[in-house]
């Protein structure tokens, strides 16, 4: 650091964010399954808008988003005039931090939750904090009893990442209800879309004052490139969000081929059918030669080793077949490999290289 230029405090404790690697010199086979991306890559209509966006590269974006909020507001059936979009729904998640939390605050999250929370929290001079979870999921009693007055935002992925696992809304429910007044819940519907018959907490929303929901175009809708997600919030937390988005924060591109991707029901409901039939299949395959999974509600499974060096062998074995995973020891899951669910013969090859390695281990 230098001796007198400083950053604020809490900048230096920032770890740099790692993303899934994605290369592995001298192959070209290599699968990615290390960041829950799409394998299909986006649907057609958004191929289309990307091939129709640059005609007017010289215009200034709208600033208020207007195209995309309805269209996101009749796609879920909810309020358009409260939805804010970002770049990627990290940039929500910093709004949130920036805006909701400083020094002397602090900033809740589960165990094993998303290492964005912590880093946006850092970034705007709060204190992370974390509950421990209960096999792998969070436990909202033990959210509730960390929640105290300096608690400012309670972050909870559901489903969570890199864990699969999700609560039941009612015990979303419960958390909000039981939370402090001060304190708002942040409901990160990354993985929203993958679990059946949940409506990624939109309707806690619109029944509380102490509810924001969050929601991307990177993981289903195969657009992480691409760099759009959202938030949506009862109208106080929208109206301070939006004083500090830039004018300017989505591009003409991200704002059309994000609102075409929405309109792709077929590539939708292809994704969704095949990563549930895929993630069902894998999961299966994976626990028979003993290698335990919990049930994901994702579009990822997290494998669970006997140890950590036994996750490191067995991630050396799958690189060495060109089959790039997540290590999740930054997670505090040092013996479990995130794998993304990949096309049917990705899939394959996870399974076949896995059980071979297992065999070796007999
Ligand atoms: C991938 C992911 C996001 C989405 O990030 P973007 O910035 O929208 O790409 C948010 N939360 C969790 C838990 C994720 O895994």
């Amino acid at each position: 650091m230098h001796a007198h230029i400083r950053p604020q405090p809490g900048i230096m404790d920032i770890a740099l964010y790692q993303g899934g690697t994605s290369k592995i010199a001298g192959r070209d086979d290599v699968v990615k399954l290390s960041s829950n991306e799409n394998p299909f890559g986006p649907g057609d209509l958004a191929r289309l808008a990307y091939a129709r966006a640059g005609h007017d590269l010289h215009r200034y974006p709208p600033t208020d988003h207007a195209g995309l909020r309805a269209a996101l507001g009749a796609h879920f059936g909810i309020d358009a005039s409260r939805i804010i979009c970002g770049a990627g729904s990290d940039e929500i998640i910093s709004f949130l931090c920036q805006a909701y939390a400083g020094p002397g605050d602090e900033v809740l999250y589960s165990q094993h939750g998303f290492l964005m929370y912590r880093i946006s929290a850092l970034a705007a001079g709060a204190t992370p904090v974390v509950a421990p979870e209960r096999d792998r999921t969070a436990d909202v009693d033990a959210l509730l009893a960390a929640a105290n007055k300096r608690t400012k935002l309670v972050f909870i992925a559901n489903p969570n990442n890199p864990t699969g696992t999700m609560i039941p809304l009612e015990e979303i429910t419960r958390l909000a209800e039981g939370l402090p007044k001060q304190a708002l819940l942040v409901l990160d519907g990354a993985y929203a879309e993958y679990a059946e018959n949940y409506d990624g907490g939109a309707a806690l929303v619109d029944q509380r004052d102490n509810v924001v929901m969050t929601r991307t175009f990177s993981k289903l809708f195969g657009l992480g490139g691409l760099r759009v997600g959202w938030g949506y919030g009862p109208q106080h937390v929208i109206d301070v969000l939006n004083r500090l988005r830039g004018p300017f924060n989505l591009s003409n591109m991200q704002l059309d081929i994000a609102e075409a991707a929405l309109g792709d029901t077929a590539h939708i409901a292809r994704s969704l059918s095949e990563n549930a039939r895929l993630r069902d299949w894998l999961a299966e395959k994976l626990n028979a030669i003993g290698v335990v999974t919990d049930r994901s509600f994702a579009n990822f499974v997290l494998a669970r080793f006997r140890d950590a060096a036994q996750a490191e062998a067995c991630n050396a074995a799958l690189l060495s077949e060109g089959l790039i995973v997540r290590q999740v020891g930054s997670y505090g899951l040092p013996e479990g490999l995130r794998i993304t669910i990949g096309d049917e013969s990705a899939c394959r090859r996870v399974a076949h290289v896995i059980g071979a390695f297992m065999e070796s281990q007999q």
